[in-house]
């Protein structure tokens, strides 16, 4: 399937060369002095998700280890090491002055971005900085991006003898912080061994989806579905309250019946149905509207380049921009598009 989709995708820029060569790696080893190597870790994005996906990964790495973090939020990072510090034992943190000190004094470097453009242009630095290949280096992206800017930095990175696999993750801030996420993971067969102790540091489980870039079609599969049960949850509920139906006794049908789904047994959008989701508590918390608008956006970008017909994309992209630029839904759980129903046009 992946050799469709490269058929498919328009030329590489300059910038990023394919693949030409596999090299193994293998984690670079320093000795200062003890007996005990010591690895190296960067890692950059330190928001919603990266900051525990961060501390989680600390937690797990030998004391002895190091660790190099990047934000351009300077107050992340920051934070991070007051936090480390606090903590006493575990491996030392460092601030990085820039990318390119990460990419250069780590083994394992770990990205958490919020786009494809904010990914494109990290790893335009780290291969700025210079990535000698006689220590190659593992780097793993865990951000939502679009599968052409993923394989396109991918190539970059190996044909300089690094590896690189893309890993987007599954279970919001709360998998994040709890280490339960679920990983997407895209990675040739020789790579999955290293790439997969790492990622269950931070999650529980690692679904090897195929080569390179198919971690990242896993992923917009999945939350394709998901902006679509969403929708349609909120749209049976709102027309069967509107017909009289009681919220809890409609959803309690739906959730021992066909329909049911994640967005009706866990996240149902209408307040007081659910106990503790966001629709309960003013739709604050959870995944933002905005985020599910871009996945969204990605997903059907993706399908284009495999020309698959996706006949609910349209009106479902333009339900999920609208909610999230209307003053009562933005910055709110994507389950506000329930709300959203009730007062688009008013
Ligand atoms: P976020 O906006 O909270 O964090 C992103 C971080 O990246 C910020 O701290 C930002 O300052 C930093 N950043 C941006 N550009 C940078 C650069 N050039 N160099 C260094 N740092 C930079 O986003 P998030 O919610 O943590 O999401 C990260 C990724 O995970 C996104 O791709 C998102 O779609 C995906 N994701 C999010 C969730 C969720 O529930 N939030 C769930 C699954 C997947």
């Amino acid at each position: 399937m992946m050799s469709a989709l490269r058929r498919s995708l328009p030329r590489i820029p300059s910038v990023w060369k394919p693949v030409r060569s596999q090299q193994t790696w293998t984690p670079i080893r320093h000795f200062s002095g003890s007996p005990i190597p010591r690895a190296s870790w960067g890692f950059v994005g330190l928001g919603q998700m990266g900051y525990p996906m961060a501390r989680n990964l600390r937690a797990k790495i030998p004391a002895t280890d190091s660790m190099t973090i990047y934000d351009i939020n300077e107050s992340a990072t920051s934070q991070f090491v007051e936090e480390a510090n606090g903590a006493g034992a575990g491996a030392s943190v460092t601030i990085a002055k820039s990318l390119q000190d990460v990419s250069r004094d780590s083994d394992t470097v770990i990205t958490m971005l919020p786009q494809p453009k904010h990914v494109q242009a990290v790893y335009e630095e780290f291969i700025a900085g210079g990535l000698d290949n006689t220590t190659p280096r593992l780097f793993i992206d865990c951000s939502t991006i679009d599968v052409k800017t993923s394989l396109e930095v991918g190539s970059a990175i190996r044909v300089l003898g690094h590896d690189f696999v893309d890993a987007p993750v599954s279970g919001g801030v709360v998998g994040a912080t709890a280490a339960t996420l679920t990983f997407m993971l895209g990675a040739s067969n020789a790579v999955v061994g290293k790439a997969q102790p790492i990622l269950e540091k931070m999650g529980k489980r690692v679904i090897h989806m195929g080569e390179p870039g198919t971690g990242i079609v896993g992923k917009l599969a999945n939350n394709y579905l998901l902006a679509m049960n969403n929708l349609a949850t909120a749209e049976a509920m709102n027309f069967g309250i509107k017909l009289g139906l009681d919220a809890k006794t409609l959803a309690s049908l739906i959730n021992c019946s066909t329909g049911k789904c994640w967005p009706s047994e866990v996240n149902n959008p209408v307040p007081g149905v659910i106990e503790g989701a966001p629709s309960s508590r003013g739709y604050q918390g959870g995944f933002g509207v905005s985020l599910m608008a871009k996945d969204l956006k990605l997903a059907i970008a993706a399908a284009e380049l495999a020309d698959a017909k996706l006949v609910l994309a349209e009106p479902a992209q333009k339900l999920y921009e609208g909610a999230e630029a209307h003053d009562d839904c933005k910055g709110r759980d994507f389950s506000v598009v329930y709300k959203y129903l009730q007062v688009a046009d008013k």
